[in-house]
């Protein structure tokens, strides 16, 4: 395959459905949990699931370290909901002990809506992607309360009581969403995702 070779964390959460929309958008998909298979892709995916969970296991497969050094190198990354949280510099409402790799210079609040409701769906459009709004799902999913300058905002909800919270995000060659596009079998951010991969190449 002629794809850039994009790789999922695949220590917990939603990996099969991020392997499942990426191989959609012909990138050479691999799972990862050990340094030598993160040094062989060109992008990586940290998917949904549950971020305090995700930080201890980072650690126990000592990909922390490696992790950290390849954002610093330039690796694209996209985080979806936990994987937001685990790209901000800041989080609230998080563990004390949970630990991320802060590549994105934001505030996110964890379970943020999940204080009226667990999981809801809402239209939400994203700044370079044609095509209209994603039908974005939100379970205990976290937004973003603020970014600092070099940080852009992608997309907003538009509607109901979180109107105009911050849903996506990106900086440089990090993407971060709170909703979950692999979860309903819209290909266009994971394509938006592999052409970022594929520039950085
Ligand atoms: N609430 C989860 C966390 O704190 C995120 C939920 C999700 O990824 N669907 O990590």
């Amino acid at each position: 395959m002629g794809g850039p070779v994009i790789g999922v964390l695949a220590l917990q959460g939603d990996v099969r459905e991020h392997v499942a929309a990426l191989t959609g958008v012909g990138a050479d998909v691999r799972t990862v949990r050990r340094p030598a298979e993160l040094d062989a892709v060109d992008g990586l995916v940290i998917p949904g699931g549950e971020s305090t969970t995700m930080s201890k296991l980072v650690d126990i497969f000592a990909l922390r370290a490696p992790i950290d050094k390849r954002i610093a190198d330039g690796m694209p990354v996209y985080g979806s909901c936990a994987g937001m949280i685990m790209l901000a510099t800041e989080v609230l409402d998080g563990r004390p002990d949970q630990r991320g790799f802060a590549g994105i210079a934001m505030t996110v609040r964890r379970n943020a809506f999940g204080r009226q409701v667990d999981s809801f769906e809402a239209p939400v459009e994203i700044t370079g992607v044609d095509g209209g709004p994603f039908h974005a799902v939100f379970i205990r999913a976290p937004w973003v309360e603020r970014v600092d300058a070099g940080v852009e905002v992608l997309g907003r909800v538009t509607g109901g009581p979180a109107v105009d919270r911050i849903v996506a995000v990106r900086q440089g060659n990090l993407l971060a969403t709170s909703f979950h596009p692999e979860l309903t079998g819209d290909l266009r951010l994971h394509r938006y995702f592999a052409d970022l991969v594929e520039a950085a190449r």
